[in-house]
């Protein structure tokens, strides 16, 4: 909805080349189909999307942290190169949602959250929400959800308000029991490395501290090849895991992507399994004792223990 009412037929989009990867199909089957174009960016790119875009760029998507990969992206230094030339500024703010990351506040024209995931937070409701400072944008967004069809029921209305109440402590706990896993994570046999934007060695990480107030229970596992064959069994023997990709529920999730995430720009940053795990409501020890078992689990069969996997 938000780039059909920010965009028009022979101007062009662009998209962060670590986008949620619905975006894409998005790109080539529909808006193409109505005469807009489309191209994906580095989403480090920072205040160099100026040498990007070009006369038809109408809008600019940021997702920061990109999906399944977190890179943390300069969104100020983005925006103002954006509207140097007359291009507006889209955010995908699910990640972080309104509560850690002011987008508006950042140089956003439109923020843009699923509030299926946090702020609904209970994995019941799909809903999303676009927030806008301009009345003059708002009012085109809601002509356009008119000629859309999109509605909402009052239940879900309610479920996402209700949500809303315990937000903050949700996204608290989630946090910190996401970091204490993390540091255990990043020291196992097999993890090549680990995506947490709090991480002081991800992508973005000093962006992340100068603009966000906080962070989120997300984090992906990238791990070494070897650990391939192991993978899927090592994930389903999760027993506090669900497996799944809509995070951000009370519940703990692992997703795992067996091929490299989708990118076009930028080389991918890890060719090996990846998982990625969203951390719910349950006790911290408990998820590290599932983690415990199932990073045990990656032993290749045949090749015994650590040392030998090492050589
Ligand atoms: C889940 C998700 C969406 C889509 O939300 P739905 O409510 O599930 O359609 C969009 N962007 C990001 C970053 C997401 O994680």
């Amino acid at each position: 909805m938000t780039t059909l009412a920010a965009v028009s037929p022979g101007e062009e989009v662009l998209f962060p080349d670590t986008t949620y990867d619905t975006v894409r199909p998005f790109a080539e089957r529909f808006l193409a189909g109505l005469g807009i174009a489309s191209r994906y960016y580095d989403p480090m790119i920072g205040a160099g999307l100026a040498e990007v875009l070009d006369e038809r760029t109408r809008l600019v998507w940021v997702e920061s942290p990109g999906s399944m990969t977190m890179e943390v992206q300069d969104v100020p230094a983005i925006a103002a190169a954006a509207h140097a030339r007359g291009a507006m500024v889209a955010a995908d703010n699910t990640w972080a949602t309104p509560l850690r990351f002011k987008a508006l506040a950042h140089g956003v024209d439109f923020s843009v959250c699923a509030l299926s995931k946090y702020v609904a937070g209970h994995s019941d409701v799909m809903m999303g929400s676009v927030s806008v400072a301009d009345v003059a944008l708002y009012r085109k967004l809601k002509d356009y959800s008119r000629f859309l069809g999109l509605g909402v029921s009052a239940d879900e209305s309610s479920l996402v308000l209700r949500g809303l109440e315990t937000l903050a402590i949700r996204m608290d706990r989630a946090e910190q029991s996401a970091r204490r896993l993390v540091d255990w994570v990043v020291a196992q046999p097999g993890v090549a490395e680990v995506r947490f934007p709090q991480l002081a060695t991800s992508p973005g990480h000093a962006l992340w501290r100068r603009d966000f107030t906080g962070g989120a229970g997300l984090f992906s596992v990238f791990l070494e090849e070897w650990t391939r064959p192991a993978v899927a069994e090592a994930v389903e023997s999760l027993q506090l895991f669900a497996i799944g990709a809509s995070w951000g529920g009370t519940r703990s999730l692992a997703a795992v992507l067996d091929r490299p995430p989708l990118r076009t720009v930028a080389p991918p940053a890890h060719t090996g399994p990846v998982v990625r795990f969203s951390i719910g409501l349950e006790d911290p020890e408990d998820l590290l004792r599932d983690l415990t078992q199932a990073f045990a689990r990656l032993t290749v069969p045949g090749q015994g223990g650590g040392a030998q996997r090492r050589a």
